[in-house]
Order: C-alpha cells, then sequence, then structure tokens
C-alpha cells in the first residue's frame, strides 16, 4: 500500500477544507471503533546489540488494521488519536500487546527486550508507572526487558511532570530511551538532567554516515557523548552494510534499521531470528496471564 493511500489527514492537502473536515471526523469515529475492536497490532523491528552480536531485544511499531483500507501506518492516526485524547488507550493496547507477547517469546527461550514508544500525552498521566508494573506483573515479565522510547519534544511539553513519570518507572526498573535524538529542541542541559538510559539518534543522522562526512561526524560524536554520560548509542536507521561497519567501528552499542530487518509481525519475526541465532533455554519463570 502506497503512503498515499492512507486515510485522512495523509491526503489532507488534495482535498477541500470541508471534505478535510468531514474526512477527519469519519476518521476519528472509525479509529475509535478501531480501538474498541481491536484493529491495532504490533509489528516488531530487531535491534542488533554489537557488543554481544546478537539480537537482544525489539522495537514495538504500532500498525492499524483496518477492515477496508487495510494496514494503516502510525504517521497517519497517531497525531489523530493524540488531538483527540486517545493516546492513553492505545497506549495501553499496545503495552498488553507488547508485553504478553514478550512473555511468549521468554516462554518460547527467545530472550528479548522489548521496546514501545510512548506520546506526549503519556507522560503527563501519572498514572502510568502503575499501570506499566501491573502489566509486567501480571504477564510475570521483569521490567528489564522492558524499554520505553521518548522523544525530546514529549520531554519538552511539562517537563518537571514528565520527568517526575520517567524517574518513576526508571526506579522500577524499566530502561528509558530518548527517540529520535538530534532532531528536537532539547539542550544538553535536559540531557544531564534527565532519568535515562540509552540515546537513540535519528536515522537522519544515521542513514548518511557511510558517505556523508558532517553526518559521520555527528555519529561520532554521538557515541562520545553517550559512553561520556554513562548511556548507550542506539543507531536506527541502518540501511547498507558499509553503515553498519562503520557504527561497529565507531563503538556504537545497538542497531537498528531495514539492513538488519524491517518491522515485522511477531511469527515471522521470530522465525526470521531462529534462523540467525538458535533459542537459550526457555524461560519457566514466565506466566500465562491468570
Ligand atoms: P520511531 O519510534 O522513530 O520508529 C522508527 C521508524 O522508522 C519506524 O516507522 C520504522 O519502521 C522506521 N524504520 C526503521 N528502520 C528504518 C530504516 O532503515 N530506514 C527507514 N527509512 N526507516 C526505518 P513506523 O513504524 O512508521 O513508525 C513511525 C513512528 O510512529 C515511530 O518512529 C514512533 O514515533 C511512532 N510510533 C510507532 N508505534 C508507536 C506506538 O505504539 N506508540 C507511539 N506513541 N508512537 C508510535
Ligand atoms: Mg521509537
Ligand atoms: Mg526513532
Ligand atoms: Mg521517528
Amino acid at each position: 500500500i502506497a503512503k498515499d493511500d492512507h486515510i485522512g489527514v495523509a491526503v489532507a492537502s488534495t482535498v477541500t477544507d470541508l471534505d478535510d473536515g468531514r474526512r477527519r471526523l469519519a476518521t476519528l469515529e472509525e479509529l475509535r471503533a478501531g480501538l474498541d475492536r481491536g484493529e491495532l497490532i504490533l509489528h516488531y523491528q530487531p535491534q542488533l546489540n554489537l557488543t554481544a552480536d546478537a539480537v537482544t531485544g525489539v522495537e514495538a511499531l504500532v500498525r492499524w488494521n483496518h477492515p477496508e483500507r487495510g494496514l494503516v501506518y502510525p504517521d497517519v492516526f497517531l497525531p489523530l488519536a493524540e488531538r483527540a485524547g486517545l493516546m492513553g488507550r492505545l497506549t495501553s493496547q499496545v503495552l498488553e500487546m507488547a508485553i504478553e507477547q514478550c512473555r511468549a517469546w521468554r516462554a518460547d527461550g527467545l530472550k528479548l527486550a522489548v521496546a514501545v514508544n510512548l506520546s506526549a500525552s503519556n507522560l503527563q498521566d501519572t498514572a502510568l508507572p502503575g499501570y506499566v508494573a501491573d502489566v509486567l506483573s501480571r504477564h510475570g515479565v521483569p521490567s528489564a526487558a522492558l524499554h520505553l522510547e521518548v522523544t525530546e519534544e514529549i520531554l519538552m511539553r511539562d517537563a518537571a511532570r514528565a520527568t517526575d513519570v520517567l524517574a518513576e518507572l526508571r526506579a522500577m526498573g524499566v530502561r528509558l530511551a530518548v527517540d529520535d535524538y538530534g532532531t528536537g529542541y532539547s539542550s544538553l542541559a535536559y540531557l544531564h538532567a534527565l532519568p535515562v538510559d540509552d540515546l537513540k539518534l535519528d536515522r537522519a543522522f544515521v542513514a548518511h554516515c557511510d558517505t556523508d562526512p558532517r553526518s559521520a561526524a555527528i555519529v561520532k560524536s554521538t557515541v562520545e557523548l553517550a559512553h561520556n554520560l554513562g548511556m548507550r548509542m542506539i543507531a536506527e536507521g541502518v540501511e547498507n552494510g558499509a553503515a553498519l561497519e562503520l557504527l561497529r567501528q565507531w563503538d556504537c552499542d545497538l542497531v537498528q534499521g531495514y539492513h538488519l530487518s524491517r518491522p515485522q509481525p511477531p511469527d515471522r519475526l521470530a522465525a526470521w531470528l531462529r534462523q540467525r541465532q538458535p533459542p537459550t533455554q526457555p524461560d519457566h519463570g514466565a506466566r500465562k496471564p491468570a
């Protein structure tokens, strides 16, 4: 499906304002119904740990499995969900699915961490840490197996409250990453104060690091910055082997991108992984939900 075939907001510029308004309303109703009917699904993209030379985690990426329109991508419906105040429900569903999948993989001997993206409103919700703790304990998944990704803009929204929510999550043992690092407005002062574990450099800098010297300089400096702050550096958007080799040389900790694998449905990812690395002992500690 071409991105232009996606609903509502994606084609807004080609229709009149009136049509645009109607489309948006229709889409919002559909999104509400879609959430009720459980039409959101997750695809997972592997993260290769360069130190361990193994896939140690995956990022959960939400898609809307629309009955007529097919797979709808998050850039189309997340802004709508955010505006309509549906982000709390959406994130609850995503966390539930991701952690249940993590439990199933662990029970199968695939000890993967799962990374979930948070949105701006999630970090204003002081009930989030309690909810996360509940989902983890219901599925018997250790908190260290959950990574949460937040963008710089999100952190700027209401920095004090966001920092409290993040600190509480981190105190539980959940790992935190700054996503799309380098594209927002956050200053080094934020990095200094924030309770985060990983820097995830935006793919805009990673994609051309093998051909563009300025991108290369940014990537290398960010690895150093992350390490000097006691954080790990994750590179997203690794699209070819040359970039991967350079990232290895530059001491980057984890990589993610189309060169390794596109995001995939969970069963396909498990098959891909088994081919790449044989499973370890099953995790008998992981429980089925009550
Ligand atoms: P993100 O968190 O930065 O996720 C990475 C995006 O880059 C994904 O797009 C992924 O498919 C894409 N990508 C991965 N490797 C490559 C590569 O090598 N080259 C290129 N060109 N792209 C690559 P996707 O799945 O369309 O997600 C877009 C954004 O939507 C995500 O960016 C994230 O901000 C947001 N998102 C996705 N799922 C969720 C969710 O469950 N909750 C929230 N709040 N946001 C989500
Ligand atoms: Mg992300
Ligand atoms: Mg990103
Ligand atoms: Mg992004």
